[in-house]
């Protein structure tokens, strides 16, 4: 889909459970790289179409060169991110800056593969296991209402998760 905060739900939930072994930011730098594709076709020929990218190879690339490449521009994301913080909100808000290169690939995999599976739902034109499977019989398998508010309850319940470990951190450190 072009790019909506949907895809970042999940990642979201993903990266409470396990945080040490998932970059956030190379799963969104994945989602945000595999959706150059429909918003480059729409500019250049008014069809947000998906051929390359969205589907099992063009993912696959798409989230090697997210953890490959994407993986210091990220890190150096995340220390300008701390930087901006006062000392209070650092409390809460700071984040470890260095990006193992397991988490970098677990986090661009995450990214892309589970971005395909949405857009599968949701676009007839996105051939998710091309060359394996052609079309798309996955299309409208889930209504587009549920995959929405499963991809925000992810999300909620990633934040909820985070603000509760947060305060029992912060407890601790008194
Ligand atoms: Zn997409």
């Amino acid at each position: 889909m072009p790019i909506t905060p949907f895809h970042f739900g999940p990642g979201a939930l993903f990266k409470v459970l396990a945080p040490r072994h998932f970059s956030w930011t190379c799963f969104a730098l994945a989602n945000i790289l595999i959706d150059l594709e429909p918003v480059t076709l729409f500019l250049l020929i008014g069809d947000p179409a998906h051929p390359w990218l969205h589907t099992l190879p063009g993912a696959l690339a798409v989230a090697a060169v997210a953890a490959i490449i994407g993986r210091k521009p990220c890190e150096a994301l995340l220390a300008f991110w701390n930087l901006q913080l006062s000392p209070a909100q650092a409390r809460w808000l700071a984040v470890v800056p260095e990006i193992s290169r397991s988490a970098a690939w677990a986090g661009a995999m995450v990214g892309t593969l589970s971005h395909l599976a949405l857009d599968t739902m949701m676009h007839a034109d996105v051939e998710s296991l091309w060359p394996l499977v052609h079309g798309n019989p996955w299309r409208g398998m889930i209504s587009l209402e549920v995959l929405h508010l499963g991809c925000v309850v992810a999300g909620v319940a990633a934040m909820l998760f985070w603000g509760a470990r947060q305060l029992v951190s912060a407890r601790g450190q008194h």
